[in-house]
């Protein structure tokens, strides 16, 4: 089958080499000059397989007024709010008022992530190649007993999935991460997680794809769609050579934060709202204060990644709209909470700011699997998770479209389940 893609990062390219391999003839198109430059390009590198969770949960609603108040709270709004972050918020808020669903959207993650990890472990088996990344485990820190209570029960859920955890106490922490602050109560071990640096991965994937006769398209957006009610005929591509119409059997919609419009032209209504977030990567100053793996201070709301002789830290979420700007408090407010966590372990001085924006759906799970028309697929909207979700959600992909039963139940993640008022 011929197959077009729109979009080169994580998603896209994941996606065009599980369906390469399956012998479709696969062509991707990207409006950047090269892969992985938006969202893929510097996220906080955890391969979080049992971490993912909605991002519209009922915590979320009890904790998103005081953060906003605090001047380090995690989550931000930029006043006056554009009609569409208020649509996000409403839509949002209205999920994460619903804790059935909000189990149901979680497990399902959850099973989506575990299927992912398999692929991943399959993949660096076939194709060893360097990208900063391993599966040392992801730890959770706790810094009350109302913290070590709370992670207890994240353990005792992800048992029940049968996702293997263990509760350190301060010292086993201390042993798991040495250089951490000795502040510490203890903390929640995910050992099967992992990290690794998205966008070197995807930039090699794409090297490989492209070697083994995928066709990537660099500088070239997708502008328009001739469709009907059933089927897309073709696309039109506006790059380096002008413009073009593409027609394919089947498209692939990779487009991260792009998909919206995109979906809209299909009669999808996609309401993925770009939720901003920041990074800083710098190199490791002394190896025995750098964190070994990969940790998430619900505390501070941030992640730390040790990524080869770097180490990275992210943060915020914040509502801007496409507001591309790197706000220096921000990025001040990160650096301090790695700094307090694991004294001098980075060289400040030669940090790398950066900011992304997560394709964020307002209830959690992304969008994969059919639209409307029968040869359009949709893997987009991963938000905070499309780095862990990606080697799963483009099998499932690869599954889909060879009209196989897919690996994982995907009931949570159908595209069209926004259509017809829900958000
Ligand atoms: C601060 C931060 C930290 C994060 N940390 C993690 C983490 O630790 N673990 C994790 O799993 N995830 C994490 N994420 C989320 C993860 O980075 C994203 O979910 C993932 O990168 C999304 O990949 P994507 O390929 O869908 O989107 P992108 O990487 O944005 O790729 C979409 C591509 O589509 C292209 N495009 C858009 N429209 C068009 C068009 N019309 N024509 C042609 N091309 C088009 C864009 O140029 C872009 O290259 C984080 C995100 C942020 C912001």
């Amino acid at each position: 089958m011929k197959i077009l893609i729109i979009g080169a990062g994580v998603i896209g390219v994941t996606t065009a080499w599980t369906l390469h391999r399956r012998g479709h003839e696969v062509t991707v198109v990207d409006k950047a000059s090269a892969a992985a430059l938006e969202t893929s390009y510097a996220n906080a590198g955890q391969r979080s397989y049992g971490h993912v969770s909605p991002w519209a949960s009922p915590s979320m609603i009890r904790q998103a007024l005081p953060s906003m108040l605090r001047s380090e709270g995690p989550l931000k709004l930029k006043l006056p709010p554009s009609g569409r972050m208020i649509q996000f918020l409403v839509g949002m808020s209205r999920f994460a008022g619903q804790p059935a669903l909000y189990r149901r959207n979680h497990d399902a993650m959850l099973r989506l992530a575990q299927f992912s990890r398999e692929q991943f472990l399959a993949l660096e088996d076939a194709e060893p190649f360097d990208f900063d990344g391993g599966h040392r485990g992801l730890l959770k820190l706790a810094d009350t007993d109302d913290d070590k209570r709370e992670l207890l029960d994240i353990g005792d859920h992800l048992t029940r999935l049968g996702i293997e955890n263990r509760w350190l106490d301060a010292d086993e922490t201390r042993a798991q991460e040495p250089g951490l602050s000795p502040d510490i109560a203890g903390g929640l071990l995910v050992p099967g997680d992992g990290t690794g640096d998205c966008q070197s991965f995807t930039e090699r994937l794409a090297e490989r794809a492209a070697a083994a006769g995928v066709q990537f398209r660099y500088r070239t957006e997708a502008t328009h769609l001739r469709t009907d009610d059933k089927t897309l005929h073709s696309v039109q591509l506006n790059g380096p050579d002008g413009e073009q119409w593409f027609n394919a059997d089947a498209f692939v919609l990779c487009a991260g934060c792009g998909s919206r419009e995109l979906a809209f032209s299909l009669g999808v209504h996609l309401p993925i709202y770009p939720v901003k977030g920041y990074s800083l990567t710098a190199p490791v100053a002394v190896t025995a204060r750098a964190p070994q793996s990969t940790l998430i201070d619900e505390n501070r709301k941030v992640a730390i990644t040790r990524l080869g002789d770097r180490v990275r830290v992210t943060g915020f979420a914040e509502l801007a709209d496409f507001d591309r700007r790197l706000l220096p408090r921000r990025l001040n407010s990160i650096r301090d909470s790695l700094e307090k966590r694991f004294p001098g372990a980075a060289q400040w001085d030669k940090a790398e700011p950066w900011a992304g924006f997560r394709p964020m759906t307002p209830d959690g799970p992304a969008a994969i699997g059919l639209g409307r028309q029968s040869n359009v697929y949709y893997n987009t909207g991963h938000g905070t998770w499309g780095w862990t979700l990606a080697m799963g959600s483009a099998e499932i992909i690869a599954q889909q479209v060879a009209g196989e039963e897919p690996a994982v139940e995907m009931t949570a993640f159908r595209p069209r389940r926004f259509t017809g008022g829900l958000a």
